[in-house]
């Protein structure tokens, strides 16, 4: 494992939380209260959650925040982590909770989601800047897909993001190779 397990799953719902965002003419994908709510269940957010339309749009005006953080520079990206932790007024604690042995929070429970999704996403990220593992953020490969990735694998090799370009990417080299040897039998 790269990171404390705690920072891998708030990253990995940081990305996923970026990649719900209308992009390349896809549809929201967190639409409505009811697909916020779904996410929320998905990624196993505790705390507060008011499920009404404000909190739908702090959500939403999160999302192209935590974009920059893939298009940053380095110097970029800290000061932006910075902004979020002031913004939420961050105070690392070491908490307890359901299943989750001790980890950081850092905004009560009670703050609004936005800004503990905001906050979980930037202390995480703060360990991804402390590494100097930043090249581990990429875009998707796929020239028509815009999601972001984190490589979190051993040998730096994850290029596509988890909404199926890689088995597209796949199936597409596997036809290219297929109707090449067919029109290679045939010449
Ligand atoms: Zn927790
Ligand atoms: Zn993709």
């Amino acid at each position: 494992m790269l990171f404390a397990h705690d920072t891998e799953v708030a990253l990995a719902a940081a990305v996923a939380l970026v990649n719900t965002e209308p992009m390349d003419g896809d549809p929201d994908q967190l639409p409505d209260v009811a697909a916020l709510d779904q996410f929320i269940r998905t990624w196993g957010w505790t705390g507060e959650h008011r499920g009404d339309a404000a909190e739908l749009r702090g959500v939403h005006a999160l999302r192209p925040r935590l974009r920059q953080i893939w298009q940053l520079d380095e110097d970029g990206v800290v000061v932006l982590l910075n902004q979020l932790l002031c913004e939420a007024k961050a105070l690392p604690q070491l908490v307890k909770h359901d299943e989750w042995d001790y980890h950081l929070h850092a905004t009560p429970p009670d703050a609004p989601l936005a800004t503990r999704m905001a906050v979980e996403a930037a202390m995480a990220m703060v360990d991804v800047v402390r590494a100097k593992e930043l090249g581990r953020l990429r875009i998707c490969d796929s020239p028509t897909c815009s999601d972001v990735v984190i490589d979190l694998s051993k040998n730096r090799s994850k290029r596509f993001c988890d909404g199926g370009c890689g088995n597209r990417a796949a199936v597409a080299a596997y036809r290219a190779r297929k109707s090449q040897s067919a029109a290679g039998s045939r010449a």
